[in-house]
């Protein structure tokens, strides 16, 4: 995935590294800033059909797994690739894509 090279390359150019612990923190705080977007998007569940997320959020969480992808040494691109077949089975078997 050419977007994991590039986010390994700002790291690397910026001297930002961190550790996979401290990655996996900031992964759930950006889960938790894309949360904070819905929950201020519907007026605190006042209006739920208006809920939505910021790209700014998304685009965090996506550098920040990114990241992790990186630090675990693991292709992104390939994962994600394994886990559409994953899913395509569980679909082609049970009809639906959760493993329960
Ligand atoms: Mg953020």
């Amino acid at each position: 995935m050419d977007e994991q090279g590039e986010v390994a390359a700002f790291v690397d150019r910026h001297g930002i590294e961190t550790s996979l612990e401290f990655r996996l923190l900031t992964m759930v705080e950006e889960i938790g800033e894309m949360a904070e977007d819905a929950v201020e998007t519907t007026g605190y569940g006042e209006r739920p059909e208006e809920i939505g997320i910021t790209e700014e959020e998304l685009g965090d969480t996506m550098f920040t797994l990114l990241q992790i992808a990186n630090a675990a040494d693991i292709d992104a691109g390939e994962a994600l690739a394994e886990s559409l077949e994953k899913y395509d089975q569980r679909i082609d078997e049970t009809g639906n894509p959760s493993s329960e």
